[in-house]
């Protein structure tokens, strides 16, 4: 029979491109159950979908940040029985700290790691009575390493990594896996609405250098990184899609390989410092390079003996 695989966030980037291609598995292994909080904006996915809506793929309501839709939800699926979920919602929030809101804080926590919280809270019971099911939950480099700006989003990741990391372990006893997807950079409506929302963002309380640091040097930095190193939501889908019909799926898998470097810097300096000290390089001393791609940048700072004081 076919896998019930249940994914959050679906009406746009990663979550509406994985949808569409485990529904149109050409061995029919999944029975899709597409997600998201706001139906009104079903049409690109069941565009997409094509043939597959209302066979291999159903869409359905659900705020991961309610308990009620949450239940409701699962209501609707026969049995309840979820084999796969993928926790996909997320939200990002990036700029000077001073300047954001605590409750701008929570709402990236309430989404990004309680919502997947409650959705596993809610799909645990079945999978272990049943010995059987896989996580999936769309984490980010972001949950590997620190990123300048980004400190909540990146600490909302982080989160998540540690939560699912300590979960696999009594997990492996049911038949259950967990694997943490950690896309780099990806070219969705994610940056897109991050770009609107510091633009008119004012930050207010936030010195005159911070401010010029985040808008001079950090935002076309990320502009540059996203032009240059983005991957598609159809590549960074076909990772995950690999990763569910994997039968020993993985604990983690990253999904671009530009990022390796900056990760083994973390590796390399159990201390912390050659990874913190090579971020602060790229951005306010050579944020010029990262026209050369992230390899180059690591690499030159591997060369270049020249770390702050
Ligand atoms: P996206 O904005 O297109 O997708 C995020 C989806 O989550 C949207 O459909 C949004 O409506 C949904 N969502 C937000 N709050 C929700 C809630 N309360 N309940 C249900 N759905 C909710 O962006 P994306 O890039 O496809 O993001 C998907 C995941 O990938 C996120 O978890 C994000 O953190 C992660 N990610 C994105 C990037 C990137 O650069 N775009 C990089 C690494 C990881």
């Amino acid at each position: 029979a076919p896998r019930t695989v249940l994914i959050s966030g679906c009406s746009s980037g990663i979550g509406l491109e994985l949808a569409v291609q485990l529904a149109h598995d050409p061995r029919q292994r999944y029975q899709v159950v597409a997600t998201m909080r706001d139906l009104g904006k079903k049409g690109t996915l069941e565009t997409a979908a094509g043939e597959a809506l209302g066979q291999t793929l159903t869409v359905a309501q659900l705020d991961v940040c309610s308990d009620e839709s949450v239940a409701q939800c699962l209501n609707c699926i026969q049995g309840g029985e979820v084999d796969v979920l993928v926790n996909n919602a997320g939200v990002g929030l990036v700029g000077p700290l001073e300047g954001l809101s605590l409750a701008a804080m929570q709402n990236v926590f309430d989404t990004n790691f309680f919502g997947a919280v409650r959705l596993v809270k809610a799909v645990l019971p079945s999978m272990k009575r049943r010995r059987q099911g896989h996580i999936v939950v769309v984490s980010s480099v972001m949950g590997l390493q620190g990123v300048v700006f980004n400190e909540v989003y990146s600490a909302s990741k982080f989160a998540m990594e540690g939560f699912f990391e300590s979960l696999a372990v009594q997990l492996l006893q049911f038949n259950i896996f967990i694997s943490l997807v950690e896309p780099g950079p990806v070219v969705t409506e994610f940056e897109g609405k991050l770009l609107e929302q510091v633009s008119t963002a004012e930050f207010p309380g936030t010195d005159p250098d911070t401010l010029s640091y985040f808008r001079d040097l950090y935002l076309p930095a990320s502009r540059e990184l996203f032009h240059n190193v983005g991957q598609s939501p159809q590549d960074v889908a076909k990772v995950i899609v690999k990763v569910i019909g994997s039968a020993r799926p993985p604990l983690r898998r990253r999904t671009n390989t530009r990022y390796t470097p900056l990760i083994a810097l973390k590796a390399m300096d159990p201390s912390g410092s050659l990874y913190v000290r090579t971020s602060h390089c790229l951005l306010f001393r050579w944020p010029r390079l990262l026209n050369l791609g992230l390899r180059c940048l690591a690499c030159s700072c591997f060369r270049t003996p020249v770390w702050p004081r």
